[in-house]
């Protein structure tokens, strides 16, 4: 059986990959300090797929904890590496935090994936080094810009890290996955998102104030040069999402460019109010919101030109954004212990 090393495997997006790998048959050895998540993720994986992945709690961005995993599993193939911090307006607050826990993190793996020769690394990235595009869709070759924020720039500079080392030794490969807007929880409501405070993101205000939890969702401006005046973004199912890591693996091990960068989105560009407007459907829950001014550092309208992932890397999203939108009303309805 192969194995990957997935950092970051507890998380939202790292535990539904989880999942993807092992019901792919892979063995999977996970790698998180738990800062942004809980062990009993580690129960949901198991209870879905009948497998328990290794779990180590440990720091990435601790050379020695990384050298303590890799040395044990020096026959994984891949490393997928997501362990990193993910909010925007506090990386503004606290660049140096997220600069260390960031940038260090990838120095770490890759210095570890040179030294017991595990070669092939998937990493997270997003669509936010492209800021806000000149032309839609983004492609690939559209220019990665300087970022919005000190988390954006963590990207750029995560990109920039690991072609640097591919250019420096002819072990290593990399794919780049450059995320667009992740959205929904696994079908069986088992794994989700668990926003620590008050949610950066869309979907999981909708859900916290639809059970309650939040008054009302403020809509961050209505007067943006789109059809109904709201934001536009490519809101992308987490399955879907995760199983492009699984593509990603199986494209390392083939010959081909050692780095590589894909969009991974739908290729469709959805607002603020046909996301409210396919919860309300979907769900038959009534959602509470109000029309705020714009939010500072908010991009108008971006979505992803998928072609590329479609047809070199073999994948393609899959669900649609009503069940999408409703598996996360599901994962909400089990996390407040309501009955799904
Ligand atoms: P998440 O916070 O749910 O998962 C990240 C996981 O990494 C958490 O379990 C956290 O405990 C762990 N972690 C953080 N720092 C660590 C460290 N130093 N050592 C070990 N573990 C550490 O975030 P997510 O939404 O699953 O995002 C995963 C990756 O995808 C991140 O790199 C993020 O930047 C990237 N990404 C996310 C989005 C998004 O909207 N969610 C979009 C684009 C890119």
């Amino acid at each position: 059986m192969q194995k990957v090393i997935i950092t970051g495997g507890t998380g939202y997006i790292g535990s539904h990959t989880v999942v993807e790998f092992q019901n792919a048959g892979y063995e999977v050895v996970i790698i998180d300090n738990l800062s942004n998540s809980n062990i009993e993720v580690v129960d949901g994986i198991e209870s879905i797929t009948g497998k328990r992945p290794q779990f180590y709690k440990a720091d990435v961005a601790c050379h020695k904890a990384v050298d303590d995993v890799f040395s044990k599993h020096d026959d994984a193939i891949a490393v997928i590496h997501f362990a990193a911090y993910k909010a925007v307006g506090e990386s503004v607050k606290k660049p140096l935090l997220y600069y260390h826990n960031n940038v260090q993190g990838i120095v770490n793996v890759l210095d570890k994936m040179q030294e017991y020769n595990i070669l092939n690394l998937v990493f997270s990235s997003s669509c936010t080094v492209y800021g806000q595009p000149e032309k839609l869709p983004v492609t690939e070759e559209s220019p990665v810009v300087k970022p919005e924020s000190p988390y954006g720039n963590t990207k750029k500079i995560n990109e920039e890290i690991i072609v640097d080392t591919l250019n420096s030794t002819r072990k290593l490969k990399a794919i780049s996955l450059r995320y667009f807007n992740p959205i929904g929880a696994h079908e069986s409501a088992k794994i989700g998102e668990l926003p620590l405070g008050v949610p950066d993101n869309l979907l999981p205000y909708i859900t916290q104030t639809a059970i309650g939890l939040r008054k009302e969702l403020s809509v961050f401006g209505d007067d943006y040069n789109t059809p109904d005046g709201t934001a536009i973004r490519d809101y992308i199912n987490v399955t879907d999402l995760a199983k492009a890591h699984v593509k990603a693996v199986s494209r390392l091990t083939e010959d081909h460019d050692r780095f590589e960068v894909f969009n991974v989105g739908t290729g469709k560009g959805s607002s603020v109010m046909e996301i409210i407007l396919a919860f309300e459907r979907s769900t038959g829950q009534e959602l509470k919101y109000k029309i705020v001014d714009r939010r500072a550092g908010d991009v108008e309208q971006v979505w992803a030109d998928t072609t590329k992932a479609n047809t070199v890397l073999g994948w393609k999203a899959e669900k649609t954004l009503d069940e999408t939108v409703k598996s996360a009303w599901e994962w909400e309805k089990r996390v407040r212990g309501e009955s799904v």
